[in-house]
């Protein structure tokens, strides 16, 4: 989500007091409660250098988007409306370039998208033999009527074509690229061709399959990627030549986040989308068998290659590089003669040199699981957001019961758990960051913002804990969230503004990346 604009006016220190014995809400104030709590939708204005515009489209804007090229092409270049969205598709309705193949040699152009030879689907009926006609596929003879071919004179039963056409549809996730049946032959079927003879679900399908390769083919679009949302997302200001400089972090509709750069289903930042991979991958490789690892195996002191020790025996061959060594002091098993039943040579050097290695990837480990347990944390702390919405929904009711509090009085509840949520979600990718940032002075400056909104999210969320009792309790507790919510949020914005500003000004260097 974006900031909400307004981080100047935070304040958290005791002059805020004096706001809480404002009872006196008007109705007039009460729809700045609601817009504050339901975010911007439609074109969320620009207010960071990092914050990126967009749109959310519905599918049929989308529809409407194609059918509107489609025209223009059509009117353009004296072709059928299908032939204009079977040129469109194959040059990614890109109409200029389209445009500039088309004039420069059409025929060219025409077979290039598999409309060769041009004709329009209607001048073959009239064409059509009389008589009966043997399907080359299954062999049974057919009335012309019960057949079809397109521009390519290639006919067949409509059966046969009903089977090649839902398979393609259906089995095979085919849309825009369906050829002719005949081997070979590079004719692409048309839409209304389809239409025509598969059922109502598939060609459904069909138009899904188009749509989404429209969304898919755009680098402008997205489709929103949360369960059940058939909004899509149109942004223009992060091409992927950008996303080395920008987390173009966006909402959809459906009032959640997603990363337009990579279409992940949340708000990673402040973490390059990039990156996000990487870590994803690097989570995938290690973290469920990082701990069995670390009590199980080690690494081979010649090849690094992983190996398990199974069994009481110490003498250990490694499968990849034949090595052979000793699990105990890691040193090569040559130097053990005959004591193989037990290991006595810890200080020779040569195990004290495989050590090292050992101790080396070792470390490059407990690094990383230093990083991923704070990451796992968040994480696991997401989980138990919904939980979390509920138990302070609960304390709201009792608020407005025994404390006297109005409805709007005591949203200040909400928004503080709105605050601990959004941090959190910062702070878990703020430890990807860590893990990948190299050392040098800047990390000193993220790693203080990220102590400092881990400290204060810890304090506001013990505030959320509390228990409330009598009404005076209840006016300071108010205050205390308040003020601490306040904080986070001015912590928060400080950390994601340090970070996002400087990759924009490239003050962030990547370690190994
Ligand atoms: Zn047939
Ligand atoms: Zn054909
Ligand atoms: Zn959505
Ligand atoms: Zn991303
Ligand atoms: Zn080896
Ligand atoms: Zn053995
Ligand atoms: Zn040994």
């Amino acid at each position: 989500m974006s900031s909400d604009g307004d981080n100047d006016d935070f304040l958290y220190e005791d002059e805020y007091d004096d706001e809480f014995d404002q009872d006196d809400i008007d109705s007039t104030s009460e729809p700045d409660v609601y817009d504050a709590m339901s975010p911007a939708m439609e074109e969320a204005p620009q207010k960071k250098p990092y914050d990126v515009s967009w749109k959310v489209k519905t599918l049929q804007e989308i529809i409407d988007m194609q059918n509107k090229e489609i025209t223009k092409v059509q009117s353009l270049l004296e072709v059928p409306a299908s032939s204009a969205a079977i040129l469109l598709r194959h040059y990614v309705w890109n109409s200029e370039k389209l445009q500039e193949q088309f004039w420069n040699d059409p025929a060219q152009a025409l077979e290039a998208a598999g409309l060769s030879p041009p004709s329009s689907p209607t001048t073959h009926t009239s064409t059509q033999p009389t008589g009966v006609f043997e399907c080359p596929i299954c062999c049974m003879e057919y009335d012309y009527p019960s057949t079809y071919s397109m521009g390519c004179d290639h006919r067949f039963c409509k059966d046969c074509w009903i089977e090649y056409l839902s398979g393609k549809i259906k089995g095979e996730g085919e849309s825009a690229k369906i050829q002719c049946m005949e081997s070979g032959c590079k004719r692409i079927v048309r839409e209304e061709i389809i239409d025509d003879l598969v059922t109502h679900d598939i060609s459904k399908r069909y138009h899904n399959l188009l749509n989404a390769a429209f969304v898919a083919d755009s680098p402008t679009l997205r489709w929103c990627p949360h369960p059940n949302c058939e909004y899509i997302i149109e942004c223009s200001q992060a091409p992927t030549r950008m996303l080395n400089q920008l987390v173009p972090t966006v909402q959809c509709k459906c009032g959640d986040d997603l990363c337009f750069g990579c279409g992940y289903s949340a708000s990673h930042r402040p973490v390059l989308c990039r990156i996000v991979k990487l870590w994803e991958k690097k989570c995938a490789d290690d973290s469920e068998t990082a701990n069995w690892l670390q009590a199980n195996t080690k690494e081979c002191s010649k090849c690094q290659s992983t190996i398990e020790k199974n069994g009481g025996c110490n003498h250990m061959t490694c499968k990849k590089c034949k090595w052979e060594f000793c699990w105990v002091c890691m040193g090569p098993w040559s130097e053990h003669g005959t004591s193989w039943y037990q290991c006595n040579r810890f200080d020779e050097k040569s195990g004290i040199d495989a050590r090292d290695t050992q101790a080396k990837s070792r470390a490059s480990l407990e690094r990383y699981l230093h990083y991923f347990n704070r990451w796992a944390n968040h994480e696991h702390s997401a989980k138990l957001d919904a939980e979390f919405y509920q138990k302070t929904e609960k304390k709201m009711e009792q608020m407005q019961n025994s404390g006297n509090l109005s409805w709007i009085e005591v949203q200040f509840a909400k928004q503080a758990v709105d605050a601990v949520i959004k941090a959190r979600i910062t702070l878990k990718w703020s430890y990807c960051m860590a893990f990948y940032l190299k050392r040098n002075n800047m990390t000193e400056l993220f790693e203080d913002n990220q102590r400092d909104l881990e400290r204060a999210v810890e304090n506001l969320g013990y505030l959320l804990e509390q228990n409330i009792s009598d009404t005076d309790s209840i006016a300071k507790l108010r205050q205390d969230i308040t003020n601490q919510a306040a904080y986070v949020q001015k912590r928060h914005d400080i950390l994601m503004d340090d970070t996002l500003r400087g990759y924009l000004e490239v003050s962030y260097s990547a370690g190994d990346w």
